[in-house]
């Protein structure tokens, strides 16, 4: 018997659950694409954008997905031969680095391992030793959805600063945009990159770039930047069709202008602290299971913790075997153990990730819980007592 039937709650990284709202907002006829609704909704999209990345500086929208957003913004910055400077602290920090490497650019990985942040003082100094500023950009990575470490992006503007250095600072906020708190303009972001399947509740196939004035300044004296990638037509269009380089992603716009009305309705900072909260909850369960069983976080600082997902090992199998049972069994799909293994673990069967990102609240991770505890009982794996006891107190407040 499965007691799966009922409505299936996908707790992945990403893409996140999305509203019915904005399903409803998708579910229409084809719009004209050259004058009307769709043109005047479009202007109205690019300032609410801008707020959720906090920033007062342009936007590119593309069709695609991430890696569509890390080549865009490498594609209009980063010319063959040139060096970029790339922490990583996890799997999609040498996903963007390796993308860079595609575009021809020398890329120098500091590895910090993946359970830790970047250390900005290592950076400061091998910014330092640079004298010649060879280094044209640091690829920084905000949350890295593998090991759920969440780095902080304003001490990487620091070390530039403090070196006088002029590469560009590029932010990958895939997953950490609409989670956990970022202030592009505040923290000295030249570069940021999203997407539209995580934070931002709207099904994959929307990239974003924001940029400020010196990145534009940047991209002016490349020497060739593709056609397609170009963000200056894409963010300043003389013409509508410009926007998106030809036929525009008609129904993700009507889903995320209906995301966009969710988000600003709640406000940043709400959308921030329910955020924090909700991870909490996750956080004290795992972190009471753990006391009696194999459960242990990836992270061990809640300070270096993304509010966004949460990284889990369990040891193998059981990891494949608890995924397993929560989405045949229960109805809830946890994510993946992405880029994490060990020598007697090779394809990463004893991991997890916990997604909590996006269109969540208390019912749906306290029911999360609930279920992965079951889990725990119909696998037969021991963990420690009160954990939903706790991880339901952490929710309680008036
Ligand atoms: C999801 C994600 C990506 C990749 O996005 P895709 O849409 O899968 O291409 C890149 N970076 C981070 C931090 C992510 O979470």
């Amino acid at each position: 018997m499965s007691l799966a039937h009922g409505r299936p709650y996908l707790a992945i990284p990403g893409p996140s659950v999305v509203p019915d709202a904005v399903l409803r907002a998708m579910h229409r006829a084809s719009p004209n694409i050259y004058e009307g609704e769709l043109i005047e909704m479009t202007a109205g999209i690019i300032p609410d954008l801008r707020r959720v990345a906090r920033t007062a500086h342009h936007v590119a929208i593309y069709m695609g997905n991430g890696h569509a957003a890390w080549e865009a913004a490498l594609s209009n910055v980063i010319a063959p031969d040139d060096l970029v400077l790339v922490p990583s602290t996890g799997r999609f920090c040498v996903g963007w680095g390796e993308m860079a490497t595609g575009l021809g650019a020398q890329v120098e990985l500091m590895d910090f391992g993946m359970k830790t942040p970047m250390d900005a003082d290592a950076i400061e100094k091998r910014l330092r030793a640079d004298t010649e500023h060879k280094i044209k950009a640091v690829l920084a990575v905000h949350v890295d959805t593998s090991t759920s470490i969440k780095n902080n992006i304003a001490d990487v503007r620091a070390a530039l600063d403090a070196t006088g250095h002029p590469a560009l600072l590029m932010a990958d906020c895939i997953a950490s945009l609409g989670c956990d708190r970022f202030e592009m303009d505040a923290w000295g972001v030249d570069i940021m990159v999203t997407a539209s399947q995580k934070g931002l509740m709207v099904t994959p196939g929307l990239a974003l770039v924001f940029f400020n004035d010196r990145a534009a300044g940047v991209r002016t004296k490349m020497t060739r930047v593709s056609r397609y990638w170009d963000w200056q037509p894409r963010a300043h269009p003389e013409h509508f069709f410009e926007y998106f380089g030809g036929t525009a992603p008609t129904h993700l716009l009507y889903g995320l202008r209906a995301a966009l009305d969710i988000i600003h309705n709640e406000g940043m900072e709400g959308v921030w602290s329910r955020h924090a909260s909700l991870a909490s909850a996750v956080w004290t369960a795992c972190e009471a299971w753990g006391q009696g069983g194999p459960l242990t976080l990836n992270v061990a600082d809640r300070a270096h913790r993304s509010c966004a997902v949460t990284a889990l090992r369990l040891g193998a199998p059981h990891g494949t075997d608890l995924r397993r049972w929560t989405e045949h069994q229960a109805g809830l799909t946890l994510g993946i153990g992405l880029g994490m293994s060990e020598p007697e673990d090779p394809k990463g069967d004893g991991f997890i990730r916990i997604g909590h990102m996006g269109h969540v609240n208390t019912h749906m991770v306290l029911g999360g819980l609930a279920t992965i505890q079951s889990g725990f009982d119909a696998l037969e794996l021991p963990y420690g007592a009160c954990a939903l006891d706790a991880a339901a107190k952490a929710l309680s407040e008036k």
